[in-house]
């Protein structure tokens, strides 16, 4: 359910009707727009006495959402959520280009990738130090020394940092060193993950699971925005079907689809959803041309030593040319690419 907010209604009016509802043991999220405040309501089992709300002073209406993904609908929000990551900013318009090696592997890899794109205008470097991978004998990716050299990385060349957390445990660390905390395909309906993710101060890319639906993913976003972190970026990665060529089938109709069902900015990964350098570019520039709101590509200063994605991952002459030709389409689609 949805209290929505007279334009003109002030902070004490909002904190009133937020207790009235906590009196009926029932959780409040205000959701701050442009023009007024709207306060989602959860945890109830049954139909609510919406009546008695309208009554409240500030209250200019109560309205029942009908999807089952109550705060990240549209109905609940249907302004876009724009997420800000300092002067880059997710949703509203811009296309965020992300981009870096699958694992960190040493500070001299990260800083020969990381001066690549900083040449090519990027702005978010993107590196796993805890890796979720498939055999356990494959790399697991440095820990906490892999934080340490994206800390460096983000001191010596201005860039932001995405990294991933695999797991509750060391959430708060991997959070304490990025500035966007990446949650993977195959923690996507991790509840606990999602639910310590929603308690944690910095923005969530969270990535589609590779069988997940597309109302299961908004599902796993609810998850996090019920536990009080606003700024989730949805990602599409690809999944699993027939058709796909390589590791998965990248669902362009997700980017669309989801702008109709969420506020939440949703970017694309052309590299785990194609599998395949070769055809990343093509993907890129389809999902920049869908209407993402960013890209996640995967490079890597010398592909074939990477010890992890070397397959899907860009050399750094392949990116800058990519680069430029999403440089030329961004504006055709309305979109700023930063
Ligand atoms: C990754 O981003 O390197 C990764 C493991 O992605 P996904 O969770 O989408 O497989
Ligand atoms: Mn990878």
């Amino acid at each position: 359910m949805l209290i929505v907010m007279h334009k003109d209604a002030n902070d004490e009016m909002v904190a009133r009707v937020r207790e009235e509802v906590a009196k009926l043991g029932l959780e409040t999220h205000p959701l701050t727009g442009t023009t007024r405040v709207v306060i989602g309501v959860t945890g109830n089992r049954d139909r609510i006495d919406a009546d008695r709300l309208k009554t409240l002073k500030g209250v200019r209406d109560v309205v029942h959402i009908t999807e089952p993904f109550k705060l990240a609908s549209r109905e609940a929000k249907p302004e876009s959520t724009v997420v800000e990551v300092g002067e880059v900013a997710f949703g509203g318009g811009s296309a965020v280009l992300m981009a870096g090696p699958c694992s960190v592997e040493s500070r001299d890899q990260c800083f020969a990738i990381a001066e690549t794109l900083a040449k090519a205008g990027v702005k978010v470097f993107r590196g796993g130090a805890y890796k979720p991978r498939t055999s356990p004998y494959s790399f697991q990716g440095l820990g906490e020394e892999g934080l340490e050299i994206l800390s460096q990385v983000r001191e010596e060349f201005g860039l932001k940092i995405v990294t991933e957390a695999v797991d509750v445990e060391t959430l708060d660390l991997v959070a304490s060193h990025t500035d966007i905390v990446q949650l993977g395909s195959r923690n996507m309906q991790n509840f606990s993950l999602l639910k310590k993710a929603g308690s944690c101060s910095k923005p969530v890319l969270l990535k589609r699971g590779m069988a997940a639906t597309i109302e299961e993913f908004l599902m796993a976003a609810e998850y996090v925005l019920m536990s009080g972190n606003p700024n989730v970026i949805l990602c599409e990665r690809g999944i699993r079907a027939p058709g796909g060529q390589g590791r998965g089938l990248m669902d362009l109709a997700a980017i669309p689809v989801i702008q109709r069902m969420s506020h939440l900015p949703i970017v694309a990964d052309p590299s785990h959803g194609t599998g395949n350098k070769a055809n990343v570019p093509a993907l890129a520039r389809a999902a920049l041309a869908a209407g993402a709101d960013g890209l996640l590509i995967e490079v890597h200063d010398h592909p074939e030593r990477a010890l992890s994605d070397g397959y899907q991952s860009l050399a750094p002459a392949d990116f800058e040319v990519l680069a430029e030709e999403l440089r030329m389409i961004a504006p055709v689609v309305n979109r700023k690419l930063i």
